[in-house]
C-alpha cells in the first residue's frame, strides 16, 4: 500500500501542482519521512514545469485535437456543482471533491487553518469513525490523497468504477458530518507542526520561498505561507478547526470532479442520491480579500543558511491571474513563461547556461490559476565563482529583450506547440484531467472559461507576448531573493 500511495501522490503533484499546495501528511512517520522528501522534490519541479493553467491549457488543446472529452457541468438544488469528465478507456475513476476555501480564506492569525482542517477532515464521522474510509479504499485497492493550496482544499480517491457509489457517500457524510475532539485534534496539530518542520524548516529553499511570498504581497493573504505560520500551528485548536469547516464545507461552496469510466447521467443520479441529501449549512460570501496596492519598489532580499549546496537567486513579479487578467492577457503570460523560462529551449536557459556558461540552472514559470493577482517568477543558480550580480544581469538582459523587441513568429509557434506536446502525456492521466477542471472552477475560472481556452490561446499574437513583458515584468513589481550558504563577511551580525 505504502508503494501505491507514494506513486500516486507523485504522479498527482507532477501533474501541475501549483509551488505552495500542500498535501495530506501521511500516518506513519516512515512514509512521512519519505514523502516529504518526494514532496519538497515536486514542490520545485512544479515551479519549474509550469502552472496547472499552462497544463490546462496543453490538455485542452490536445483535447480538442482528440476529439475531446465530452465534459458535463450542473449544479444540485443544495448548490453543490457537479463536472463530469467521461474517459472510457480503463474501468477506473477518479472521483475528487473541492472547496472553495484556501489559506487566503483563513482569518488573519489563524494561519495554517485550511490546511490544518484538510487533515482533521480524516477523523470520522458519527456514521464512520476516524480510519473507516481509509481503510475501505485499502481493500478495495484505491487510492486517496487531499491537497491544500491558497484559493482551495481538496480530497481525491482513485478506484474500480463499480466503487464510485460507496466514496460519493463517504465524502457526502464528511462534508458536514465531522466530529472533533481535543482527543483527536491536539495530536493532528503535532502532525502538523512536524509537516512545517519536515517541509519549510528544513529547507532553505522552502524558507526562502516563503520569504519572496511575504516580500512580494504587502497587503494580499497570498504572502502568508499555506502551511502558516509557525507561532499561529502552534496555537490552532478544536474551536478554530470547526468555525472554519462551519462557515466553508457546505454543498453551495464545493464542487465534485469525477473523471473516468462514467456518463452523465449515472453520475448526476449517484450525486443526487448522496451529495444532494447534505443541507446548506452555511451562506458563503464572495471571496472578497485585501488587494494589493500598485507596487513602487524594487525589493531584494538575502537569505543565508549553512544547508544550502548551491546559490540561487528567484524572482516574483506581481501579475494579474486567469481570473484577473484583462482579456488576452493571462495567455500572453502563459506564452511568455514559456518562451522565457520553459525548459533547456527557453531563452534564460540558452542565455545563461548554454551560451555564456556562467548557470547550472535557469528558467521562469507563471501560475495562471489564481483568484485573485499572482506570481510570474525566473530563478537561476550561478556556477561556482559567478556572481549574483553577473547572473542577474545576464537575467535581466534576457528580459529586457523580450521586452523591447518581443519573441519571434516561430517562437511563438514553438511555445503553443510544446504545450501540447506536453499535454499528449498528460491526456493519459485521468487525475490531471480531474485537477485541471477543480483548480480552474475553485480559482475564479469556470467549465466555460477552460472550454474556450485553445481559441485564447491561438489568438496570442507575439505583440501581446512583448506587450505582457514590458507592462508586468517592471523590477518595481518584484521581489528578487538570493540563497546563500553565508552571508560575506560579518553582515550576520550588523544591525
Ligand atoms: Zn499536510
Amino acid at each position: 500500500m505504502i508503494d501505491a500511495l507514494m506513486s500516486s501522490r507523485h504522479s498527482l503533484e507532477n501533474s501541475g501542482l501549483r509551488p505552495e499546495a500542500l498535501r495530506r501528511a501521511p500516518r506513519s512517520p516512515i512514509v512521512a519521512a519519505a514523502t516529504a522528501l518526494a514532496a519538497r522534490f515536486d514542490f520545485f519541479a512544479a515551479a519549474r514545469v509550469g502552472s496547472v493553467a499552462a497544463l490546462a491549457l496543453a490538455l485542452q488543446v490536445a483535447a480538442a485535437a482528440a476529439g475531446g472529452p465530452n465534459v458535463s457541468h450542473f449544479t444540485l438544488e443544495n448548490g453543490l456543482e457537479v463536472v463530469v469528465i467521461p474517459d472510457h478507456r480503463t474501468p477506473v475513476v477518479t472521483h475528487m471533491i473541492w472547496y472553495k476555501v484556501g489559506s487566503a480564506d483563513e482569518t488573519p492569525g489563524k494561519s495554517g487553518l485550511a490546511h490544518f482542517l484538510e487533515h482533521l477532515m480524516f477523523k470520522g464521522t458519527a456514521k464512520n469513525p476516524a480510519g473507516r474510509f481509509s481503510q475501505a479504499l485499502a481493500t478495495i485497492g484505491g487510492q486517496e490523497n487531499a491537497f491544500t493550496t491558497a484559493d482551495y482544499t481538496a480530497y481525491f480517491q482513485r478506484i474500480a468504477r463499480e466503487y464510485l457509489p460507496l466514496v460519493m457517500e463517504f465524502e457526502a457524510d464528511r462534508m458536514t458530518g465531522l466530529v472533533l475532539t481535543d482527543e483527536n485534534v491536539l495530536p493532528e496539530r503535532d502532525v502538523a507542526l512536524e509537516e512545517f518542520n519536515m517541509r519549510v524548516a528544513n529547507s532553505p529553499e522552502a524558507r526562502i520561498g516563503e520569504q519572496v511570498a511575504a516580500a512580494l504581497y504587502l497587503n494580499h493573504p497570498y504572502g502568508r505561507p499555506v502551511i502558516g505560520w509557525r507561532q499561529e500551528i502552534e496555537k490552532l485548536n478544536r474551536e478554530d478547526a470547526l468555525a472554519f469547516y462551519r462557515r466553508f464545507y457546505t454543498p453551495n461552496n464545493a464542487v465534485v470532479v469525477v473523471a473516468g469510466d462514467v456518463a452523465d447521467d449515472e453520475v448526476r443520479a449517484l450525486a443526487q442520491k448522496t451529495y444532494g441529501k447534505v443541507e446548506r449549512v452555511a451562506e458563503v460570501p464572495p471571496r472578497v480579500r485585501p488587494q494589493e496596492p500598485i507596487p513602487v519598489a524594487v525589493r531584494q532580499l538575502t537569505m543565508a543558511d549553512p544547508r544550502v549546496a548551491q546559490p540561487n537567486l528567484q524572482r516574483s513579479y506581481l501579475v494579474p491571474s486567469s481570473t484577473t487578467a484583462k482579456p488576452g492577457e493571462s495567455e500572453a503570460l502563459e506564452i511568455l513563461a514559456q518562451v522565457l523560462g520553459g525548459g533547456e529551449t527557453s531563452r534564460l536557459y540558452r542565455a545563461l547556461v548554454i551560451d555564456q556558461h556562467i548557470a547550472t540552472s535557469a528558467g521562469g514559470w507563471y501560475q495562471g490559476t489564481a483568484v485573485d493577482d499572482t506570481r510570474f517568477g525566473v530563478f537561476a543558480s550561478p556556477l561556482p565563482g559567478v556572481t549574483f550580480e553577473a547572473a542577474e544581469a545576464a537575467l535581466d538582459a534576457v528580459i529586457a529583450k523580450v521586452a523591447e523587441s518581443g519573441v519571434t513568429a516561430a517562437e511563438l509557434e514553438r511555445a503553443k506547440t510544446r504545450l501540447i506536446a506536453d499535454a499528449v502525456y498528460a491526456e493519459d492521466n485521468q487525475a490531471t484531467m480531474a485537477r485541471w477542471y477543480g483548480a480552474a472552477v475553485t480559482s475564479g475560472g469556470s467549465v466555460e472559461k477552460v472550454t474556450s481556452w485553445p481559441e485564447r490561446l491561438r489568438a496570442v499574437t507575439p505583440e501581446a507576448v512583448r506587450d505582457a513583458a514590458r507592462t508586468w515584468l517592471d523590477k518595481r513589481r518584484s521581489v528578487t531573493g538570493y540563497l546563500v550558504k553565508e552571508l560575506p563577511g560579518n553582515q550576520e551580525k550588523r544591525s
